[in-house]
């Protein structure tokens, strides 16, 4: 049985040398760095394997596997970059995305959820009375909420916030960790990321 290319664009998730988790990639691209010899295929055992012995791992019927030219092989979850040991940047950046996922597309004062085409963003104290764009003054907010709240603060306008708005803990990457899409293949890695671990500021 041949999968269809669709699995080339499903997600491996990328550890750094000391088996870290930094990263989420494709199929196709971890394929890729297992061939030039960068990284490594990691089992559920913890077993490294290089591109031609994880080629020669024998497929299950279970076992998720793409057709290459002549052999089956199966697909790896897990994989390892040899020469890096970085952490990921821990800094979140500033964006309309990622002030949507921080309010999970939550208004933030009538704590109702709208798509994201239906939400705005509201500065807390308006730019008019000099609040500025950042993390702890930006929320958002669906259209009512924001034409009742007017150019006023929320205690101006006899309104309240959810959340007090902060910067998040979070990066991107730990969302789609954290995400139910991810693969049994991944939870090993994944709760060794401790929340010490995450919430430790790194230096560059
Ligand atoms: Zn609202």
């Amino acid at each position: 049985m041949r999968v269809s290319a669709a699995v080339l664009n499903t997600k491996v998730l990328v550890l750094n040398r000391s088996y870290l988790p930094v990263h989420i990639t494709s199929v196709r691209r971890a394929f890729c760095l297992l061939y030039q010899g960068v990284a490594r295929a990691v089992n559920e055992q913890y077993h490294t394997f290089d591109f031609e012995s994880w080629a020669d791992l024998s497929v299950s019927v279970h076992d998720e596997h793409i057709g290459l030219v002549d052999r089956l092989v199966r697909v790896p979850r897990v994989i390892l970059l040899l020469a890096y040991d970085r952490v990921p940047r821990r800094q979140v950046r500033f964006s309309r995305f990622n002030i949507y996922s921080r309010d999970r597309n939550l208004c933030q004062y009538c704590g109702k959820t709208y798509p994201r085409s239906e939400l705005n963003l509201d500065h807390v104290v308006p730019r008019s009375q000099g609040g500025l764009s950042r993390w702890d003054n930006v929320v958002c907010s669906c259209h009512a909420c924001n034409r009742r709240k007017g150019g006023r603060t929320p205690e101006q306008a006899g309104m309240r916030l959810l959340h007090r708005a902060r910067r998040p803990e979070w990066t991107p990457f730990m969302l789609e960790t954290f995400s139910p899409r991810r693969y049994k293949e991944w939870m090993p890695f994944l709760s060794t990321v401790d929340a010490s671990y995450w919430n430790t500021e790194l230096l560059e």
